[in-house]
């Protein structure tokens, strides 16, 4: 399906299933908010008038703070850096959250023939995207010793997953996947407090559970690069859904545009005029590594991947004078 974006249609996604269950009497939306990863986070769950605030924010902080205490590039004290810095040969021990995300990331680079990486981290640094802040095009030395630290395939983990080998100079980078398991957690977490309705969110990428007070679902909105008009609504009833985009974050370089979603395959930033990727899927987890290997592969490509896997994806690509959606079937399938 392809269809122009000016004027926007407007669209409905309707949720994959609806159950029947009331909402609490008396039950109010509340909502929480604050930053982890870089970014911002904001929860509205449906709870009676008196919610308890703190055992809350608890267990929202609990579940972000894990996830950055096992996986931030940013927190040189984090496991994932631990391993980063490990010696060649080594076992290193995964705590179970990063154990579960590392095999989901090996996952996806495997079904992506390696569109998405999870040992990138050289690279990502060497185009400036990483801690050690510096904005400019790597030089031809630096960007093949990057090449050649990264690779999904030289990273062993134990089929237990508590355990990954460090083959030496490897830099594992989850920035890709991690915000998106974030938002699973903290909707996991939530539900084991009896809060059984709840929209999460993290930088853009969302999941939703239940109904409100007024029965309806979650509505939201997808984002639309370049205009702030919209013209996909999703009810996010039991689904995630999660957007990469290179109008968010890139820096700029005698007039050529550098996105920070690098194509392991070539070393360089992807620059096939993608605008956005949107994946929608039950667990955010995947629906964010989804969309940056999506994005990696280009329209034609990623969407005859999204095809075979049947995987609900929507691309944005530029074009001359604006921008071109197109859609994969089990996206459409959704719409109907
Ligand atoms: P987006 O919302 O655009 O997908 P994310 O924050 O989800 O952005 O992911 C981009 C980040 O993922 C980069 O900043 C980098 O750290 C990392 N990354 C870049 N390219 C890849 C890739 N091909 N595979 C996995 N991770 C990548
Ligand atoms: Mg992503």
């Amino acid at each position: 399906m392809s269809l122009a974006l000016v004027p926007p249609p407007r669209r409905v996604l309707l949720p994959a299933s609806i159950t029947r269950t009331p909402p609490p009497l008396g039950a109010h939306v509340h909502e929480f908010s604050g930053r982890t990863m870089g970014t911002t986070w904001n929860v509205r769950l449906v709870d009676g008038p008196r919610v308890d605030r703190k055992r809350v924010l608890r267990a929202i902080e609990g579940a972000l703070g894990d996830v950055v205490e096992q996986m931030s590039t940013w927190e040189p004290d984090s496991d994932l850096c631990r391993f980063n810095r490990a010696a060649a040969g080594t076992w290193q021990s995964l705590p179970e959250s990063f154990g579960q995300v590392l095999a989901c990331a090996l996952d996806v680079a495997a079904r992506s023939d390696g569109a998405f990486d999870p040992t990138a981290g050289a690279l990502v640094d060497a185009w400036g995207f990483g801690p050690p802040a510096r904005r400019g095009v790597p030089g031809a030395d630096a960007l093949a010793q990057a090449r050649e630290r990264a690779g999904w395939r030289r990273l062993s983990i134990a089929p237990g997953r508590g355990v990954a080998l460090q083959p030496g100079g490897l830099a594992l980078d989850l920035s890709a996947i991690a915000k998106g398991f974030g938002v699973d957690l903290v909707a996991r977490r939530l539900a084991a407090l009896g809060i059984e309705s709840h929209l999460v969110e993290i930088g853009g990428e969302l999941r939703g559970s239940g109904v409100k007070p007024d029965g309806q679902p979650w509505w939201v909105a997808l984002e639309e690069p370049g205009t702030a008009a919209t013209s996909t609504l999703v009810a996010l009833h039991g689904l995630a859904v999660a957007t990469s985009g290179d109008y968010r974050r890139w820096f700029e370089h005698d007039g050529t545009r550098y996105s920070h979603t690098i194509d392991p395959r070539d070393g360089l930033p992807i620059r096939h005029g993608l605008a956005s990727v949107t994946v929608i899927h039950a667990e955010c987890m995947q629906a964010d590594a989804w969309s940056t290997a999506l994005g990696v592969l280009g329209l034609d490509a990623g969407l005859a991947l999204a095809d075979r896997l049947d995987l609900a994806a929507r691309f944005v690509q530029r074009t001359g004078g604006g921008f071109e959606e197109r859609t994969s079937a089990a996206f459409d399938r959704l719409t109907q």
